[in-house]
């Protein structure tokens, strides 16, 4: 039988994964006096190093195009992750008729690192979905109750935009946004046309220092990671003041397997692999934070079985593991007018697409939309 080794230190507090969820809680918790520690399954960032910013194609490796030209599928050579949708050594299987593709990041900031920075705030309608229309549940919280933590993490991080009192896009606390460029110009007046809303984004990039990060001088890389932490990820923005507390461990390379309880039936403790010796070590902590990312936290609920939970943790529903959204990535169309020439390709990210309900034919009703404007803006007089 493999050996556990153990550490005989107690922490207050271990959470599991570093980005979004698991860095804030990182951040506040240590703030807040607790000891913690931070287990992560990829390896540390170094920005300066990692992040491939202003780096020019000659200087990367096949050009960017990774070997044989399939960097693409693995989200580039210049992208800040190291992940995507296939990890080596961390396979998986999708449902029968089913094309899931599962983004994973590995590398502390997770997902953050890379995101698209689109900080929208859920609309007060989005809490009440059962009474909307009769689908899905209510949530036990409001907006109202949500609306003051929007507040303070848009006033940390950083979210440019403006005000514009729209139902379903509720206004936050934001910086100027930048000077819009010529095709949003272009778009916005197409939709003034037309009487569809177009604001500025709203995005997750300081136009202003702010807590002592430089301001955005729009290189626009920002997929590939912002040296200057101009633009917001957990790495940068999160975790350093949660390390300058002298409060918080961060272990690296440390894929959690299991949580443990004890005789109470209470969490106590977190069974995780070091990836670099593979050998098997437990931490123990009062309380667990599992912040691994959606599918990925329910995975580890569903493998943490004993006696007392022969479901998993915290699974008296049954539910975890089920009804799960990770985040879709795009969905782009191309658009052929005046005179068959290519004039717009517009891509919708995972923010923008659920803001606009999120289905195909809204989609399709706003490429076409749009493009119609355009041809009206375009076309020769
Ligand atoms: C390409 C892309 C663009 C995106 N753009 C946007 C956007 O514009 N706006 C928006 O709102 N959202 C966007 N998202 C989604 C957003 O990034 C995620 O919703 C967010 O990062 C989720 O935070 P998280 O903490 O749950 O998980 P993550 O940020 O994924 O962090 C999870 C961390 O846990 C670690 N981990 C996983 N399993 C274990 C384990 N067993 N043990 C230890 N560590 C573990 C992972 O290595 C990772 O570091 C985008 C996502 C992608 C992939
Ligand atoms: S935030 Fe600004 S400076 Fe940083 S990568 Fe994005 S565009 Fe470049």
């Amino acid at each position: 039988m493999a050996q556990v080794i153990r550490s005989p230190k107690q922490y207050d507090v271990c959470i599991i994964g570093s980005g979004a969820g698991g860095g804030m809680a990182a951040k506040i918790l240590t703030e807040g006096g607790l000891n913690c520690v931070l287990l992560e399954a990829g390896p540390n960032v170094n920005p300066e190093k990692d992040f491939k910013m202003l780096m020019w194609p000659y200087e990367a490796t096949h050009r960017g195009a990774g070997v044989g030209g399939h960097a693409r599928e693995n989200f580039g050579e210049f992208l800040a992750p190291n992940g995507a949708w296939k990890i080596e050594g961390e396979p998986y299987t999708s449902a029968p008729g089913s094309n899931f593709q599962w983004f994973r990041s590995r590398i502390v900031g997770g997902r953050t690192n890379h995101w698209g920075r689109i900080a929208l705030r859920f609309a007060p309608i989005d809490f009440r979905s059962a009474t909307r229309d009769g689908l899905g549940d209510d949530w036990p919280i409001t907006y109202e109750d949500l609306a003051p933590y929007y507040d303070k993490v848009e006033s940390y991080i950083g979210v440019f935009g403006t005000k514009e009192n729209v139902s379903s896009a509720p206004d936050g606390v934001f910086l100027p946004p930048p000077k819009p460029r010529c095709t949003e110009l272009m778009v916005k007046k197409a939709c003034d046309k037309l009487s569809i809303i177009c604001i500025p984004s709203r995005l997750a990039v300081i136009t202003r220092s702010l807590n002592g990060r430089l301001p955005c001088h729009y290189c626009g890389q920002c997929g590939r990671g912002c040296i200057t932490a101009s633009n917001f990820s957990s790495s940068q923005v999160l975790l350093p003041p949660a390390m300058k507390t002298g409060k918080l461990t961060l272990i690296t390379g440390a894929m959690a397997r299991e949580i443990l309880v004890n005789k109470e039936g209470k969490a106590d403790g977190v069974s995780y692999l070091d990836k670099a010796t593979r050998t098997e070590k437990r931490i123990n902590a009062r309380a667990i934070v599992v912040a691994a990312s959606a599918c990925e936290s329910a995975c580890l609920l569903l493998n943490s079985k004993s006696p007392a939970f022969p479901a998993g943790l915290a699974n008296s529903s049954g539910t975890v593991g089920k009804y799960l959204t990770d985040s879709a990535v795009s969905a782009e169309c191309t658009c052929t007018c005046r005179g068959g020439n290519l004039i717009a390709r517009m891509i919708f990210p995972a923010a923008i697409t659920s803001n606009l309900a999120a289905d195909a034919t809204c989609l399709a009703w706003a490429c076409s939309t749009v493009c119609a404007a355009m041809k009206k803006v375009t076309a020769p007089h």
